[in-house]
């Protein structure tokens, strides 16, 4: 996420909002100008201008802040403050101190305001969110191209070049042996031209790995380096490996095998992951579902990571490009415009609207950590919380999302980690072409605070 931000959280129910401003070194000392169309304050002799009139307006009455908690700072003498008098706006309607929460971090860097709202114009909002569906998942072979499957660790080649019908399994978080050995009905035992495929699993007949796999109890192990590469399903009736623990070889354009191996399948985003688990999982209440995903790691470590998500969607606006870049970024367009009236100049921000979800969630990726919170995780096998098997890169890139956004949530909900079991955050339904080329920005860019 760009230095100097703005992120509003929106409550629809209660008819409040967050505003979260996270600002540059330049730009803390700042008064903030709240009317019921809009936020305004001035940067580096620009005017902002937030204009929200479009989805809701700002009660600017005498309202009490729900919640209660923090707030209180407003019109301070010192940092950035809020305005309680007239604004500059073409609203008359000032802002009335007791229905605005007003807060700055002790470092400067971030302002949050707590607003409450006349109205909402819902068709307005939907118009400019952002909808994100559950795309498909995307493997990299076709019926039409031949593929060898090695050992995703030693490399070694477990069966050779051939064609293979893919089949995507109906619900591809389901336990695999629900559906190959559904219990008093006939077994589907997969012919050798097929692979099933589900969200990090394949399942084949088992024929085709005689001889280059070792089989322990139900597991099944590479012959050359023994990484375990699956299960064996009913009487032998398929093989399920993880996708994770394999890689496919191909041939070149002029037919001869590439010396480059591949996964089978291409990235699935965080939100992507996210979306299919929830679609797939049972709420364990109106409010809450509870999901328990594992991976093990290339080197062998068994990791979990235990969450639980709000049923609610949240709803996020966003502001499209930092505001340091659309004021001084010479190789960035600004999609904002700044208008020129009487010497005086004036930006009005852009935003984008996003849904998302909120999720508390705890991570175990030591043995010391899986034996600590051992109680814990039986607790959660005794609710009967059904444990997916997801890959390590899935398990990399959820995480990383989690903790990128924990503190953005902090700011934004003024959390504190102390109080809470496990750790909190959002993530943010974005469309993949959005999430690709934000990563591409990070990583030419560096580090980010979020
Ligand atoms: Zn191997």
């Amino acid at each position: 996420m760009p230095l100097d931000h703005i992120v509003i959280s929106m409550m629809r129910s209660n008819k409040w909002i967050n505003v979260l401003m996270l600002n540059s070194g330049e730009s803390r000392n700042k008064v903030i100008n709240v009317s019921a169309n809009g936020i305004r304050w001035i940067e580096r002799n620009c005017e902002q201008r937030l204009l929200l009139s479009e989805y809701f307006l700002i009660n600017t009455e005498g309202v009490n802040s729900p919640g209660g908690g923090t707030g209180g700072e407003a019109g301070g003498s010192s940092g950035s403050s809020v305005n309680p008098g007239n604004t500059a706006s073409s609203e008359n309607d000032s802002c009335n101190v007791s229905n605005v929460r007003y807060l700055r971090s002790p470092e400067g860097d971030a302002t949050l305001l707590g607003l409450s709202l006349q109205c909402v114009d819902d068709e307005a909002l939907n118009n400019n969110t952002v909808e994100v569906g559950i795309n498909p998942l995307q493997l990299r072979f076709d019926e039409n191209t031949p593929i060898a499957l090695h050992c995703g660790h030693c490399a070694t080649e477990l069966v050779p070049m051939r064609r293979y019908g893919p089949v995507a399994i109906p619900v591809c978080t389901m336990e695999a042996a629900s559906y190959f050995c559904p219990k008093n009905k006939t077994p589907l035992i997969p012919s050798e031209n097929e692979i099933f495929y589900g969200l990090n699993h394949i399942v084949i007949n088992p024929r085709l790995f005689e001889g280059c796999v070792t089989q322990n109890r139900m597991h099944v192990h590479c012959n050359s380096c023994l990484q375990q590469l699956g299960d064996i399903l009913g009487d032998g009736v398929a093989l399920q490996l993880w996708a994770d623990t394999l890689c496919i070889g191909r041939l070149n354009a002029d037919g001869t095998p590439s010396q480059y191996l591949m996964e089978l399948f291409r990235p699935v985003t965080s939100v992507q992951l996210m979306l299919r688990l929830l679609h797939d999982a049972v709420p364990i209440s109106f409010e809450q579902t509870r999901l328990f995903l594992k991976t093990v790691r290339p080197d062998g470590q068994l990791l979990y990571l235990l969450l639980l998500i709000d049923t609610h969607q949240i709803h996020l606006l966003r502001s499209k490009l930092a505001l340091t870049s659309d004021l001084h970024g010479p190789q960035q367009q600004p999609r904002a415009l700044i208008y020129h009236v009487e010497g005086h100049s004036i930006q009005d921000i852009e935003l984008n609207g996003y849904k998302g979800c909120r999720i508390n969630y705890q991570t175990f990726f030591s043995d010391e950590e899986l034996k600590a919170n051992h109680d814990l995780i039986s607790l959660w096998q005794e609710m009967g919380t059904p444990m997916l098997r997801i890959s390590h890169k899935m398990m990399v890139e959820l995480v990383s999302d989690l903790n990128m956004n924990e503190r953005l949530v902090m700011n934004l909900e003024k959390l504190s980690p102390a109080d809470m079991d496990g750790r909190t955050s959002y993530l943010i339904y974005e469309l993949d072409s959005e999430i690709f080329e934000k990563k591409q920005l990070q990583n030419m860019s560096g580090s980010r605070r979020f």
